[in-house]
């Protein structure tokens, strides 16, 4: 009899036991479900491809392998994403959970197995050849449609290189920031592509801007110190001082029209705010405001504090185009809604015939002063910048713009860290990226 009590004891708590295992298998399972379909132990979905605007494989699920194609591999890691996830706004990540979804009671349910990008691989082949190992950032977009066709992030590594990856985990030198795209997550010293912001606000709020005259002697002092110019410009007007990128006349520029008025225009050129690329955020820029006059001065050359995103930077150049608004850029070709990208414009604040009067001057820069030839036939209207970063180090070359034509409506720019001249350097690198744009 004790016998027997003591086996129905035992065969009512194991039984209360497994209930209560059921009733919590349950529970998670209604509540982590979808997160444990789209989240396999492989890291990822099982199945499905991330391929560019013209059908070419970029990653394919099943086998967790990339490219076969080493250009093409690690030309767009950044676009695509590493295996481990590092890089955070990849595509592998970000967007793969979107092409399932996750049914209690049929489990999951493929709405797409293919995942197609904006991007034309055969353009970050050619923006890495034109970087040649250097970092920084080489993109270009339709400013008419929000294609992305171009989004290059140096440094680069090849994800199916073991030693590649140590020496990235391990802190090499030649792999600082590896993880990070820095065409949506950095910021840098804008240097003189910052004249446009300026320019802008001048020619809104200086009543007698356009007979602005300046003599250029190489520096203007300001008590001890000075704001100087490479060489000595001699007299400019408004145009040949952007041309010419004079950082004297645009000291005074930003002497006159203050800098609580210069933020304004950062502002509105959408420089201090996020920018949502099909969901991802890019970083902010920053603009800080001073009563010091040398230090206003340099604000206004795109020195002192300044600091811009890639990204948004790329856009301005997008709105200016576009009379003051643009598409703004997306990377996901969409299918049906399943990834929630819609078509968005970015605006900014500045009135058209500002818009058209920086056009014209941008346009004056590559005639008269970075040379047309370069661009062929091409409409390009650009500036350069050559942003001075501190200590021993060389300058961070800039060449940002766009091609005013309806039959290539692209922005663009370009980032070299502590590449050196901006017209050259970064200008070379654009050149290239455009011409391979717009076979
Ligand atoms: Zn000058």
């Amino acid at each position: 009899m004790k016998r027997l009590k003591f086996r129905t004891i035992f065969v009512m708590l194991f039984t209360g036991m497994l209930i209560f295992g059921m009733l919590a298998l349950l529970f998670f399972y209604i509540r982590d479900g979808a997160y444990w379909a789209a989240h396999r132990p492989s890291g990822s979905i099982t199945s499905g491809q991330i391929v560019d605007r013209n059908g070419t494989v970029l990653y394919d699920y099943g086998g967790r392998s990339y490219s076969e194609d080493y250009e093409t591999r690690v030309s767009t890691i950044h676009a695509v994403g590493d295996r481990t996830g590092s890089i955070a706004t990849g595509a592998r990540q970000v967007f793969a959970g979107k092409m399932s979804d996750f049914n209690l009671i049929t489990g999951i349910n493929a709405k797409t197995d293919q995942l197609k990008l904006t991007l034309d691989a055969r353009l970050n082949v050619t923006a890495m050849d034109a970087m040649n190992g250097r970092k920084g950032v080489a993109a270009l977009y339709n400013y008419r449609t929000g294609d992305v066709l171009c989004m290059f992030s140096g440094p680069v590594f090849d994800p199916d290189d073991k030693a590649q990856l140590e020496a990235i985990n391990s802190g090499a030198e030649a792999y600082t920031g590896a993880y990070l795209n820095r065409f949506l997550s950095s910021t840098y010293t804008p240097g003189s592509t910052f004249k446009i912001v300026t320019t802008a606000a001048a020619l809104e709020t200086l009543p007698d801007v356009e007979d602005f005259s300046f003599r250029c002697t190489g520096s203007v002092s300001y008590g001890d110190h000075s704001v100087t110019c490479p060489r000595e410009h001699g007299w400019q007007n408004l145009t040949d001082a952007l041309a010419n990128s004079c950082n004297g006349a645009y000291a005074e520029l930003a002497n006159r029209v203050g800098s609580e008025t210069l933020e304004t225009y950062a502002q509105q050129a959408g420089l201090l705010d996020s920018v949502s690329v099909s969901g991802l955020k890019t970083a902010k820029g920053s603009f800080t405001t001073t009563s010091v006059p040398i230090d206003e001065g340099w604000s206004g050359v795109g020195q002192y504090k300044d600091l811009v995103n890639p990204c948004a930077e790329m856009t301005l150049m997008g709105c200016i185009a576009g009379g003051g608004t643009a598409a703004t850029p997306k990377l996901v070709v969409e299918q049906g809604g399943i990834f929630g990208v819609k078509p968005e414009t970015s605006a900014i604040g500045w009135q058209s015939a500002t818009c058209q009067r920086v056009k014209e001057m941008m346009r004056n820069n590559v005639v008269n002063h970075y040379g047309q030839d370069q661009f062929g036939e091409l409409p390009v209207c650009a500036k350069s910048g050559t942003a001075e970063v501190g200590g021993d180090k060389a300058p961070h070359a800039w060449f940002t713009g766009f091609v005013d034509s309806d039959q290539y409506p692209y922005a663009f720019v370009v980032v070299i860290e502590n590449g050196g001249w901006g017209s050259s350097e970064a200008g070379s690198v654009a050149a290239r990226l455009l011409e391979a744009a717009c076979e």
